[in-house]
């Protein structure tokens, strides 16, 4: 008991709120910053979406080891309830759900993505919203997913691995390039900007941390210069979101009016999501003809189950159309696919990729995207999915496959002896994810891993033994 009383004795206190953010609040909403200031003190919510391209949402409750409650503006998502940690479960490795905060699954909701369309994520590390546009098109749109930041690049790219979506292309460019590059292509463009955060604050110490009026304010400035590249990138007719996780009004509403009074060719629309607060109209200076910012969205922590956030939809009326652009995909290699198809019968009875064009990278194979886009003069990271590598003779899966195949093709894998399935309560799971090898007699070569069908990984197996071939870099600590 005592020990115990020491060891909170010396926990770290959480950092309190800053004055100036404190003051500028009770400015702003009066009374009521008192309430909100309270629910920045309490604890954070965990959230989670599921991964529908993978199950539903109700198939995912029905297996859920943990309380969910449902979140009023997203079908899909639920706050997880008690001190669960979802990221750590087998379910998470085989990308049935991504880690999300509730407020921030206001955007790709009101974006709308259609299948068919070009989606492009302009500021898009870690991933939570591409993922979101993915699901909600059912990998039936191309999302461009692009970070500006190099160093974020890598994240973004195992969160889409995991998400196992088919039509995605990650790009590393400046919105600014981008603009020129593909001016009016993208029937939706979503800015997820980079913002002082504030409504962060229960959940990251860095942004409590870094909080100035001056950080805010230049913010502001940056979010002017970003939403105009965004706006070049949206075809007339298109929609555009533009969101951040911030209270600031200069970082919000100010952005959204500055941007319509220089761009008549867009206008305001409205964001109808159940359980939202609406835009701050009395927090503008200037009043625009013909806009109200109450139809734009926000989240309040002191009134709502979520973390702050903002979001505004904006529609493209006019502009010229974009130039077309036809890509050009040298076709791979064909023993390179022919060792492919050879390894895909074998493994899993079926071609998962055999509607698809493919790319090679070296000896590295890609399934390209169903619908074409020329990316000559940027900068590519991932083009479609990377299926695996010719190493000598052999091919050699890509741990992006393993995540990428559908049913079918899990289903064809298990009834080839090539898939060793466990419930997600298998201890195996856990040493597999470490990185162990796991014993288990079956076919020979490449087998999938997996959590009730849904796979994780690759392993190799010879003999009664299979070998471990989970990526190092995603490995857990040895327990
Ligand atoms: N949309 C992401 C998600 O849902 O996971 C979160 C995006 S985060 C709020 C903002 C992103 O903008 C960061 O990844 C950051 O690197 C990027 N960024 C920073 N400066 C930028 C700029 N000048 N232009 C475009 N993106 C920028």
């Amino acid at each position: 008991m005592a020990r115990h009383k020491t060891a909170r004795a010396s926990a770290p206190q959480p950092l309190a709120l800053p004055p100036g953010f404190v003051e500028r609040m009770r400015a702003l909403l009066g009374s009521e910053a008192d309430a909100l200031a309270a629910s920045l003190t309490a604890p954070p919510l965990t959230g989670l979406r599921v991964n529908t391209l993978k199950l539903s949402a109700a198939d995912f409750q029905a297996r859920t080891p943990w309380q969910l409650e449902g979140v009023p503006w997203c079908a899909d998502g639920f706050i997880v309830e008690g001190a669960a940690a979802p990221g750590r479960h087998p379910y998470h490795a085989a990308g049935l759900f991504y880690v999300q905060e509730p407020a921030a699954l206001t955007v790709a909701e009101a974006l709308a993505p259609q299948p068919g369309e070009l989606v492009l994520d302009l500021a898009a590390a870690p991933g939570g919203k591409a993922t979101h546009l993915a699901a909600l098109a059912d990998d039936q749109a191309l999302v461009v997913a692009n970070e500006i930041e190099r160093s974020r690049v890598g994240a973004l790219l195992s969160n889409l691995e995991r998400w196992g979506a088919w039509n995605m292309v990650v790009i590393n460019e400046e919105p600014r390039h981008l603009a020129e590059r593909w001016a009016g292509l993208f029937d939706r463009v979503l800015l997820d900007a980079p913002c002082s955060g504030e409504g962060m604050f229960r959940k990251s110490e860095a942004a409590l941390r870094h909080w100035s009026e001056d950080n805010l304010r230049g913010c502001a400035v940056r979010q002017r210069q970003i939403i105009a590249s965004a706006a070049a990138l949206v075809r007339p007719g298109g929609r555009l979101a533009y969101s951040t996780c911030t209270f600031a009004p200069e970082e919000n509403e100010q952005v959204i009016a500055t941007f319509l009074a220089a761009h008549p060719d867009f206008e305001l629309r409205h964001v109808a999501l159940p359980g939202v607060s609406r835009g701050r109209p009395d927090w503008v200076r200037e009043v625009l003809p013909g806009v109200d910012l109450a139809e734009a969205v926000r989240i309040w922590p002191h009134l709502a189950r979520g973390e702050g956030h903002f979001m505004a939809l904006l529609q493209r009326t006019d502009g010229p159309p974009a130039r077309l652009q036809r890509a050009a995909v040298r076709p791979a290699d064909r023993r390179l696919v022919a060792a492919w198809r050879d390894f895909a019968a074998a493994t899993f009875g079926l071609d998962p990729a055999a509607d698809r064009a493919m790319i090679a990278e070296g000896e590295a194979l890609y399934a390209v995207p169903a619908m074409a886009l020329n990316t000559e003069g940027v900068r590519v990271a991932r083009l479609g999915v990377w299926l695996g590598t010719l190493s000598g003779e052999r091919f050699e899966p890509s741990h992006s496959l393993a995540l990428a195949v559908g049913r079918d093709a899990a289903d064809g894998a298990d009834a080839l002896g090539h898939m060793l399935n466990l419930a997600a309560d298998d201890p195996r799971l856990d040493r597999y994810l470490q990185g162990h090898p796991l014993a288990a007699p079956g076919a020979p070569g490449w087998t999938l891993i997996a959590v009730e069908g849904f796979a994780l990984g690759w392993g190799r197996r010879s003999g009664d033994t299979v070998k471990n071939a989970y990526p190092k870099g995603l490995r857990r600590p040895l327990r």
